[in-house]
């Protein structure tokens, strides 16, 4: 470029002035052009097109042979085993399917301790004896694959020597196919046999639950064979528009703001939550749904959420370890679609300060395959019996495990949202509502008195009776409270927007399944005592009732009243994400999963150690961000302003002499506030860096996790208050960043 005449000198110079903010400005020019995209739905009406794309049952049905379709079902629905030659036929059926749908890859989709699912595709060729290829595909290599995969997170659990991983197929997690790959669905287990993923862990928990569940259940039911933990998430998010994603490096790299004055206007007026969906959104919602139902996601809400820009969607709830997939795929489709909208999806929890963060209610429950949901109070005394039997053992659970169960949903991305007065506190406690505490309450007053008469059992098993009416028109709700009865199931509230809801699943149906075994052994001796049956389980009920009784909270969960209150009652509150992890180590945490065979100690240790290094990695890559934007970005900005204030004040003196400091007034202040954030943040900055140097150092996992969170972490927020200040400082069309106003309100 030549610039030949003054008009396009003085352009030249403007340019510059601008330069540091060309990307914000690039960012909002697309913005403007930015459309709605136009999306057509697969057919209209979407049971046409349900689950298309998955090799579920009705398409097993037409591709396998009558024998391989059985014992697929069969271990399905009861755990068999599926034999080689099964598997070979299972493989040339999906194979077929996969081809006609235009399948050219196949893979073994896992999920390993990482923020997502992997996968490693493979072509469908085989050469023939023409020097040619065909397409295919083996019992073998749908069952079993040894992808390598030596570089993901596994706690010293693989030594080089023996880095090799295994998948192995999930047969009752239906094969789908995403793009031109078919994805089976698959474990993740080192040579040695120890889980490196959140399937083999939770599929385990699954069935000891299952079984626990059966045996309690059997007292009231003998037609009782199977229960199987329920799961319905509802997944909140957040979408930016891409432009301005991409001009927010911070966004980019740890996907939340590190900086960002808070906006003037955000969501004090409620008008996002509920409101009509901007149009753009809409769109994106209808792309997202389309592809959710072809691979078979019943997603059923959505809606707007509390802080503009955030929404939400939820399925029909499944079966826990398809609803778990289903979740990990919906938030990697959430990803995809957002990016063909030219939005980018945020799923971190708490992207913006000062405004909601976003969560992953899990809705979880027990049900029968007499189609019974146990946390749905029944229809009849004996159903009720059951009703609170189940309750009662899940606040037991909750109790003995409130640190178990927190390590299991508090990281460092979630340590932002718990504790602060928006989401669930970091004490774990159960809402429980007005009725079923009236029902424990009465339990507890009457039934361990010997006295109780014929008649007054059967009025406390009819007011018990009544409950379902009451509870049908349930509008007791308690938003504060990280466990809470909701009418058929608990709602796990506290667990984060990007977590693999397996972490969760896995401690609360591990300690729920372990709490059952206890309570049928409590049961069957008092039995063996003499006791009558209904009544040796009124009798442990009521003793539950009153260990479990501290756990039980149905007052708000944000004030500071709870938080003395629940010291007061022992209950444990922690927010430190190291701290919180060592709920995994503790001796019940161990023996909970040791004796219930999900983890051994060294798979648990193992499992504990990458959380921590995945801890101190988000923190190390937050404090290299929040440093490099700090001295790259910021400081130069506030420079350039204070240069040109500088200037300003120069010329103000020249021309008017003496006068100049009335003149230049309250810039003269400006000027040396300037001077003062910015010495305050390069100083910090450094402070920082040797933080972190000497962190670095530190060889321990653990220790290093601590040192992380006590010495380098607290710089995050003092750097960014001066950043902060000097946003509303700095001229704004200097300032380089996407401001909140812009990435809040452009949709
Ligand atoms: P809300 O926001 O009112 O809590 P949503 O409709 O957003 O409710 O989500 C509730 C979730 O709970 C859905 O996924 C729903 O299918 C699920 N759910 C309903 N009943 C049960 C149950 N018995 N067990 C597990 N999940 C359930
Ligand atoms: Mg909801």
């Amino acid at each position: 470029m030549s610039f030949t005449n003054r008009k396009d000198k003085k352009r030249l110079t403007e340019t510059k002035i601008t330069i540091m903010a060309t990307f914000r400005l690039a960012a909002f020019q697309k913005l403007l052009e930015r459309k709605p995209l136009d999306v057509t739905r697969e057919a209209d009406l979407t049971s046409d097109f349900y689950g298309k794309l998955v090799f579920g049952r009705s398409k097993m049905k037409k591709y396998l042979s009558k024998e391989s379709y059985k014992a697929v079902c069969d271990a399905i629905d009861n755990g068999t085993t599926i034999n080689r030659k099964v598997a070979d036929g299972v493989a040339t059926g999906m194979k077929a399917w996969a081809l006609e749908n235009g399948a050219t890859h196949y893979t073994h989709w896992f999920q390993p301790l990482t923020d997502g699912t992997a996968e490693k595709h493979d072509a469908f060729i085989d050469h023939n004896e023409l020097g040619g290829v065909v397409e295919g595909f083996s019992g073998k290599l749908l069952a079993q694959q040894e992808p390598d995969a030596s570089s993901f997170p596994n706690g010293g659990l693989r030594q080089t020597f023996e880095a090799r991983g295994y998948t192995a197929w999930d047969v009752s997690s239906p094969a789908f196919i995403v793009g031109t790959t078919l994805c089976i669905p698959t474990i993740f287990i080192s040579y040695t046999g120890e889980a490196l993923d959140y399937k083999a862990p939770l599929l385990k928990s699954l069935a000891a639950v299952d079984k626990a569940a059966v045996d309690v259940c059997q007292y009231f039911d003998k037609n009782v064979t199977k229960v199987q933990a329920n799961l319905g998430w509802e997944q909140e998010y957040f979408l930016i528009d891409e432009a301005l994603f991409q001009a927010r490096p911070d966004l980019a790299l740890t996907g939340r703001t590190l900086m960002g004055h808070s906006s003037s206007k955000d969501q004090q007026l409620d008008d996002h939550y509920f409101g009509s969906i901007p149009e753009r959104v809409s769109k994106f919602m209808i792309d997202l749904e389309n592809e959710a139902y072809k691979l078979g996601i019943p997603v059923k809400t959505r809606h707007n959420e509390v802080a503009p820009n955030q929404f939400e969607l939820a399925p029909i709830y499944e079966e826990c370890n398809l609803a778990n997939d289903h979740n990990q795929l919906t938030m990697d489709l959430l990803n995809r679609v957002a990016r063909h909208h030219g939005f980018r999806c945020l799923l971190h929890e708490k992207p913006f300060a000062g405004i909601n963060g976003s969560g992953k209610h899990n809705n979880w429950s027990l049900s029968t395959n007499t189609g019974v949901v146990l946390y749905a109070p029944g229809k009849n005394p004996k159903g009720n019996m059951q009703f609170l039997t189940f309750v009662l053992n899940a606040l037991m659970a909750l109790y003995k495990h409130q640190d178990l169960l927190r390590a299991s949903i508090l990281t460092a991305s979630n340590s932002h949202r718990l504790g602060a007065n928006e989401a669930p506190p970091a004490i774990i406690s159960a809402f429980l509502g007005t009725e079923v505490n009236k029902m424990l309450d009465l339990i507890e007053q009457n039934v361990s008195d010997k006295k109780m008469t014929p008649e007054e059992k059967t009025s406390l098993k009819l007011n018990i009776g009544r409950i379902p009416e009451i509870l049908l028109d349930n509008t007791d709700r308690n938003r504060t409270s990280p466990f809470a009865f909701t009418g058929n199931r608990f709602e796990f509230r506290a667990v984060g927007s990007s977590a693999n809801c397996a972490s969760a699943m896995i401690a609360l149906n591990t300690a729920v399944a372990k709490q059952l075994i206890e309570f049928k052994t409590e049961v069957d001796s008092l039995i063996a005592g003499g006791i009558k049956k209904d009544e040796a389980i009124f009798q442990v009920l009521k003793k539950y009732i009153e260990i479990c009784k501290p756990i039980r909270f149905d007052g708000n969960g944000y004030s500071n009243e709870w938080v003395i209150e629940a010291e007061k009652r022992g209950l444990t509150n922690i927010t430190s994400v190291p701290e919180s992890l060592k709920g995994y180590l503790k001796n019940t945490s161990k023996e909970l999963f040791i004796e219930m065979g999900i983890f051994d100690e060294k798979e648990l240790e193992g499992r504990v150690e990458v959380e921590y290094e995945k801890f101190m990695k988000k923190i190390q890559i937050e404090a290299r961000v929040l440093g490099d934007l700090a001295l790259n970005h910021i400081v130069p900005t506030a420079v350039k302003y204070q240069t040109q204030l500088l200037e300003n004040v120069k010329g103000l003196k020249e021309v008017f002499g003496d006068e100049f400091k009335t003149l230049a007034g309250n810039r003269l202040d400006i000027i040396r506030e300037i001077s003062e954030h910015v010495t305050f943040i390069k100083n910090k900055v450094n402070e920082m860096v040797e933080a972190r140097k000497l962190a670095n150092k530190i060889e321990d996992e653990v220790e290093k996790a601590f040192a992380y969170d006590k010495e380098v972490r607290p710089f995050l927020e003092e750097i960014r208050y001066h950043i902060d200040k000097l946003e509303l400082i700095v001229d704004d069309e200097l300032w380089p960043l996407p401001k909140y106003r812009e990435l809040l309100f452009n949709r």
